[in-house]
């Protein structure tokens, strides 16, 4: 059984925000709220060594192996696979935001009616893939994993910032990479588990791969 995981090499995100737009075509998420997208890129400004330097820092659902926003949903429409992501069946999901409340990493958002409607129009009825609201949230794009795809958001980094692979698979990138020691995860203090690393510089002897 794999168990998926991706690593973010913050040192060579360029800030151009094409996974955003990669997620928010293949999920179909509201484009026109900058509220509702799946994957955040977020950036910072600071002095180093007397310059300034701007730092790019996306973000997304952690897919967390011990997931609050799974433990408090009261309807079970939402749920984490063995393989690991944190998946939503919008048919069964009530919309009542615990899971978001619950989520230490405001990796959730509510998709309403209006957004449901707003699809329609904008996508194509014959293309639309959500027709029911429902809390949202990323989860490594599990229609195209199925497909023996990458996540859109990997597949489309221009610089190779996001790197995904199975943590079970000790060849794996990804695996030799957290192996490393080097990646470090969100709040690891609170016992979440997160599946997302993220790294400032490759070890030595991966930056190639
Ligand atoms: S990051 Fe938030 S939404 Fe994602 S699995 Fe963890 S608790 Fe749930
Ligand atoms: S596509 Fe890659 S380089 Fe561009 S903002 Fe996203 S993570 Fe950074």
């Amino acid at each position: 059984m794999a168990h998926y995981a991706m690593v973010i090499n913050v040192d060579t995100c360029v800030g151009c925000n094409a996974c955003m737009a990669a997620c928010s075509q293949a999920n179909q998420t509201p484009v026109w709220d900058s509220s509702k997208f799946r994957t955040y890129v977020h950036d910072e400004e600071f002095e180093k060594d007397g310059r300034w330097v701007r730092q790019f820092f996306p973000r997304l659902c952690n897919q967390c192996d011990n997931p609050p926003c799974v433990t408090v949903c009261p309807t079970g429409a939402t749920w984490k696979e063995e393989s690991g992501p944190v998946r939503v069946d919008p048919e069964i999901c009530m919309g009542c935001e615990a899971c978001a409340m619950a989520c230490p990493y405001d990796a959730r958002y509510p998709i309403d009616r209006g957004d449901v409607a707003h699809a329609k129009a904008y996508y194509g009825e014959a293309f639309l893939k959500r027709t029911h609201p429902a809390v949202d949230k990323c989860d490594f794009c599990w229609d195209r994993l199925q497909q023996g795809l990458e996540p859109a958001c990997v597949e489309t980094c221009v610089a190779h910032s996001r790197i995904f692979g199975d943590l079970d698979n000790p060849d794996d990138l990804v695996s030799r990479i957290v192996a490393s020691g080097k990646a470090k995860t969100l709040l690891p203090e609170i016992g979440t588990g997160p599946n997302v690393f993220y790294i400032d510089k490759l070890p030595e002897g991966l930056a190639n791969e």
